[in-house]
């Protein structure tokens, strides 16, 4: 079996994600996957980045479907036996202009922004080597201040989602009452923010928490996850908006998935693009 070390970025075709390829193709040491939900779209970002002169693989991966990171996963375990670095950068967001209901598009975004994301962790984390190194890209959007419903129940949702002994079940208990509150129009009063997009970054940076209490009692050595707000960048998402470039929103991505082995911080922080711990 190869023993190289692998390192993986989600939504890897474009965007923030295919910077924070090519930026991990010029300085980690190992293989690098960019992987994508489309096939063709990934392999013509991956043409892309060869003209550069670097060397990303390409494998198919869509984190809103339980088969396909099975399968992603089993090649990772099958191929290379574990993975050092996972950037977990893949997301949707609804436009304001967006006509869909609101209880869709939140059944919809926290789908695949919070369980997409927490499914590739669950196939994935046991495959870490020591020292591995995992970033979630979450968003200013992900700050705890941005549940901001009705007090005092916005109050008390922050207070269940910051609690240092909240759970994967409880916050995976939390995203769905906020689905079922954005479906009955009560999310306001029940304290909910009115962004089905915030709430799913909300959720990925109190999962990031939760995951690194885990990895500190993880037999692996050095587990280290954070998350991060990547700035505010000119691409798809941001409908080219976003001041900053592509190659800068991956600055602080790419950062945290080169941490250097043993390092005291940043773990299970929330970072700001200029690459400064920011408290959540
Ligand atoms: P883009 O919309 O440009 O790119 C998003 C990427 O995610 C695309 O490659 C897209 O693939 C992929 N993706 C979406 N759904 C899935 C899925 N189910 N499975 C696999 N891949 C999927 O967004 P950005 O580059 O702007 O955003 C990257 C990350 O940064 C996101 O997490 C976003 O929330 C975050 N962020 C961005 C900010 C910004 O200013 N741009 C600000 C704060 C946070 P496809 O091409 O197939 O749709």
């Amino acid at each position: 079996m190869a023993t190289q070390r692998i390192a993986v970025v989600t939504g890897g075709n474009k965007g923030i994600g295919f910077a924070i390829v090519k930026e991990l193709c010029a300085k980690f040491e190992g293989r690098v996957y960019l992987t994508a939900r489309d096939e063709g779209r990934g392999a013509t970002a991956v043409q892309e980045l060869k003209k550069l002169g670097l060397s990303p693989h390409f494998h198919q991966l869509d984190i809103d479907n339980q088969d396909s990171i099975n399968k992603f996963a089993a090649y990772i375990k099958n191929t290379y036996g574990g993975l050092d670095v996972l950037v977990n950068n893949a997301a949707i967001a609804y436009k304001r202009a967006a006509t869909e209901p609101f209880g869709e598009q939140a059944e919809n975004t926290i789908r695949v922004n919070y369980f997409g994301t927490l499914a590739v962790c669950h196939a994935l984390f046991p495959l870490l080597r020591p020292h591995a190194r995992v970033c979630h890209v979450s968003s200013s959007c992900g700050h705890l201040s941005e549940i901001c419903g009705d007090e005092p129940a916005a109050a008390q949702l922050r207070a269940k989602l910051s609690a240092d002994t909240l759970t994967e079940d409880q916050l995976a208990d939390l995203m769905n009452q906020f689905v079922e509150a954005a479906k009955d129009g009560t999310f306001r009063q029940k304290g909910w923010p009115g962004s089905t997009y915030v709430v799913s970054k909300v959720g990925v940076s109190a999962l990031t928490r939760i995951q690194h209490r885990a990895f500190l009692s993880d037999p692996r050595e050095d587990l280290v996850i954070n998350n991060c707000h990547p700035g505010y960048v000119d691409t798809d998402m941001t409908s080219h908006k976003g001041p900053m470039s592509i190659e800068q929103g991956a600055v602080c991505p790419a950062y945290l998935a080169l941490l250097p082995p043993n390092i005291s911080e940043p773990r299970g922080a929330y970072l700001w693009h200029d690459k400064s711990v920011v408290d959540w």
